[in-house]
């Protein structure tokens, strides 16, 4: 299957309404994580290549302000319709470069399409506010402008949907951007660049700059970049927001996650299973707001037999096959960091419900791997620390005041989610829990496009969120005149 038109070798940055070659002549590969085959290579882009973006965004953001904003509007019309119509080609290529599950990559189209569907709405969004009569004869009037450049770097689990949390927005607003993909699946961002420009956006409105941290430096450092938005893991989350703060620039950076399920005596055992699993084991883990850590409330042999059982059962494979569950993780290294985990788990005397070093005997060509540990307890690394893979801990405790402290305890706050029946135990979750999307019988808690994705603690560094309101907060400033007539 080809990937892009213009991957014959190695992909081009997409600046200023063109494909472009790197300045660098170092590459990365890009494989197939469930066959290791290679796809294409990235260009490791150098700040120079980042200059000629900014320069292109500049340039192109001194018309793109003033073009009226439900012109604006009309390119992200557009953009929806063309990512609607080639809705099962962009679900393709997520299997092909990011390895999950072809009915998970349709969702994740569907997310990222609900996106441009939300900065559609920028004409009533983008509203200022008034009052007349503030004073004798003044009036007061709020209004909404763009910042200029803006910075989006993005991360290997979502190359659709996260992208889609920033540019529709950011450029709805009057913006224009630079994204940075995650050199892991780069290959869908040059796809929706060649989308977005079909749809009528003018040269450097967006613009694509492939690499890693020399990419990801040059925006955080460049003078002309207003604001940088980010999604990845927590070191580099932090590292990104103080460094570009550092700067003076505007910066929302999302981060790991530790996500724990509190399973309640009185749940519903079939849908707590389902839900686990699939919270667990879909996209391999690799979700930040997947399962990692289970809280069993009071003494449930059911529950921990139905999981066993289910987890027996894992259909492994290759994204592309129909039924499949457990798809590979990103690459063999995140593979062997996870192997990591489990090999201290052992050492130290673990007890193991499934043992994914199976699959790795089984399926050596992919990278794949489904642990889950029993009798974890909140002070273990394993129970501490973002693996991102499908590797679960079950926790054990006495009740829910337990169960809510080992939330408390967590460094992470993205979500938390509890399976019960009881409104008393519902009530307690949602004013307790420390983590800022909550599910309630729910596994995967995600929001929509027109609420803010809001993770806490070390989840997020930054004040607004991606999404909904924050994210029309974020990519714009306000300006306030005060009139006497
Ligand atoms: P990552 O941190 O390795 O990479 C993210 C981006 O940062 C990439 O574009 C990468 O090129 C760049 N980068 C990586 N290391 C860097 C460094 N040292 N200096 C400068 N730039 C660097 O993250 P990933 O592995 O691609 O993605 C998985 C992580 O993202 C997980 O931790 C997951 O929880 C997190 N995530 C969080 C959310 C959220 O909403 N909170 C959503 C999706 C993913």
């Amino acid at each position: 299957m080809s990937v892009t038109k213009n991957d014959t070798a190695v992909l081009k940055n997409f600046i200023n309404g063109k494909w472009v070659n790197s300045n660098s002549e170092q590459t990365l590969d890009v494989p197939n994580p469930a066959t290791n085959e290679l796809l294409t290579r990235v260009p490791v882009s150098t700040k120079e290549d980042v200059d000629l973006a900014v320069a292109a965004a500049k340039e192109a953001f001194k018309t793109w302000k003033n073009v009226p904003v439900p012109k604006r509007a009309r390119v992200l019309f557009k953009f929806h319709h063309l990512l609607t119509e080639n809705h099962e080609e962009l679900a393709r290529l997520i299997v092909l470069e990011n390895g999950k599950a072809y009915k998970e990559a349709y969702g994740e189209v569907q997310r990222g399409i609900e996106c441009v569907e939300f900065a559609a709405g920028a004409p009533t969004l983008m509203m200022g506010e008034t009052l007349s009569g503030i004073a004798e004869e003044i009036d007061s009037e709020m209004f909404r402008f763009p910042l200029g450049v803006v910075g989006g770097i993005t991360p290997f689990n979502f190359p659709m949907m996260v992208p889609l949390w920033m540019f529709p927005m950011a450029i709805a607003c009057g913006n224009t951007f630079i994204l940075k993909p995650s050199e892991r699946t780069p290959i869908l961002a040059n796809r929706l660049a060649e989308l977005f420009l079909d749809s009528g956006a003018p040269a450097g409105v967006l613009n694509v700059v492939h690499g890693a941290h020399d990419v990801v430096n040059g925006l955080l450092d460049h003078k002309d970049i207003a604001a940088v938005s980010f999604v990845g893991s927590q070191p580099v989350a932090k590292y990104v927001y103080e460094r570009a703060a550092a700067e003076g620039k505007r910066v929302q950076a999302l981060s790991g996650a530790k996500n724990h399920h509190i399973v309640m005596p009185d749940a519903d055992l079939d849908k707590a299973v389902q839900n686990v699993m699939s919270s667990t084991f879909g996209s391999a883990g690799q979700r930040c707001m997947a399962c990692s850590a289970v809280v069993v409330v009071g003494d449930n042999a059911p529950f921990i037999a139905a999981l066993k059982k289910s987890a027996d059962e894992l259909i492994i494979g290759n994204g592309m096959d129909d039924e499949v569950l457990l798809t590979p993780v990103i690459r063999k290294e995140h593979r062997d960091k996870a192997l990591g985990f489990i090999q201290k788990r052992l050492e130290d005397g673990a007890d193991l419900i499934r043992d994914g070093r199976k699959e790795m005997d089984e399926l050596p060509e992919g990278n794949f791997l489904a642990t889950i540990f029993d009798h974890v307890t909140p002070d273990m690394t394993i129970a501490k620390e973002e693996i991102f893979a499908p590797v679960l801990s079950l926790l054990r405790a006495k009740d829910l005041d337990e169960g809510l402290e080992y939330i408390r305890k967590s460094r992470f706050g993205n979500g938390a989610t509890i399976y019960t029946n009881s409104a008393k135990a519902v009530r307690q979750f949602r004013e307790e829990a420390d983590a800022g999307m909550l599910g309630i019988n729910v596994g995967v808690p995600a929001t929509m496009a027109f609420f803010p994705f809001s993770g806490w603690k070390d989840s997020f560094y930054g004040d607004l969120h991606v999404n909904g309101k924050d994210g029309l907060n974020f990519y714009t400033r306000k300006k306030m005149i005060t009139s006497r007539f």
